[in-house]
């Protein structure tokens, strides 16, 4: 298997550079963020300390190894200090192919009223299940490591561990029980099976939180004007199975227009 970004397919990088410019296109990550992806079952790529929607070439790309999250060429540019969320992922769940981190504001306030989760309510997102588990730094690991900066950045693999359990166990196909999980006051990790699958897990993610957020709003201010606070007919567990299954089947489709909404934007550049 490859070991030096010159012997990786084109292909695979363009679809990785895409799939940068898609998360900033969508405002999944803005200067923020990142997007990896799995070169083998030690090997993963991402792109060096820089926004996403600037990644366009070979030397913004970095090679890193899954079991200490350090890149493979001691002279690689530098990196995320957050990178330590992707090998600790990639470690724990085999079958994971993809990885975002993302801060999405979106997202974000769910991660701060632990009876509010974040739940499925659009048939795009069923695949964020009944209840998307929120892991809290502090808890976690500043509680154990009082001496520690508590930046809330997961810039070692002992975070990134403790980040990781966060998705549940792995199932038979080395995928976790949990797509996706928030961090606290921080943002989210998305897991995927390709490129294209974690970047619309990514995105249909922060549109459900929208609406979620959105018919909050909705149930508050009607219950100013009724004593009946009504119902917020969430998905049940069914539900967000099956639309989560569909989801997956249907992952190509949005793709090739993804794709082209980014390659007609001059922001976005691929020098391959
Ligand atoms: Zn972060």
């Amino acid at each position: 298997m490859a070991s030096s970004i010159a012997n990786i397919d084109e292909t695979l990088l363009r679809t990785y550079i895409h799939g940068c410019h898609i998360m900033h296109h969508h405002q999944v990550v803005d200067a923020y963020g990142h997007l990896s992806i799995r070169i083998s079952p030690t090997i993963f790529l991402m792109c060096r300390y820089m926004a996403p929607a600037l990644v366009s070439s070979r030397d913004d790309l970095v090679l890193y190894s899954v079991d200490t999250g350090e890149a493979l060429d001691s002279n690689a540019p530098r990196g995320f200090s957050e990178r330590y969320i992707h090998s600790e992922v990639y470690k724990a769940y085999p079958g994971v192919q993809a990885v975002i981190h993302s801060h999405s504001l979106d997202v974000v306030p769910f991660s701060l009223v632990p009876s509010r989760p974040l739940k499925a309510c659009i048939h795009m997102a069923g695949f964020l299940g009944t209840a998307v588990p929120v892991w809290d730094a502090t808890a976690s690991y500043y509680q154990q490591h009082p001496d520690a900066e508590r930046s809330m950045l997961v810039n070692n693999t002992e975070m990134g561990a403790s980040l990781a359990t966060a998705l549940s166990t792995a199932d038979c196909y080395g995928l976790p029980q949990h797509a996706v999980a928030l961090m606290r006051g921080h943002g989210y990790v998305c897991t995927g099976e390709s490129i294209e699958m974690v970047v619309a897990k990514a995105i249909y993610t922060a549109h459900n939180a929208r609406v979620q957020t959105t018919v909050n709003c909705l149930v508050g201010a009607s219950s100013t004007t009724s004593s009946n606070t009504p119902d917020i007919l969430y998905f049940d567990e069914r539900e967000a199975t099956d639309t989560g299954r569909t989801t997956i089947q249907g992952a190509a489709k949005p793709w090739p227009l993804w794709v082209a909404e980014v390659t007609k934007d001059s922001l976005y550049t691929m020098d391959l």
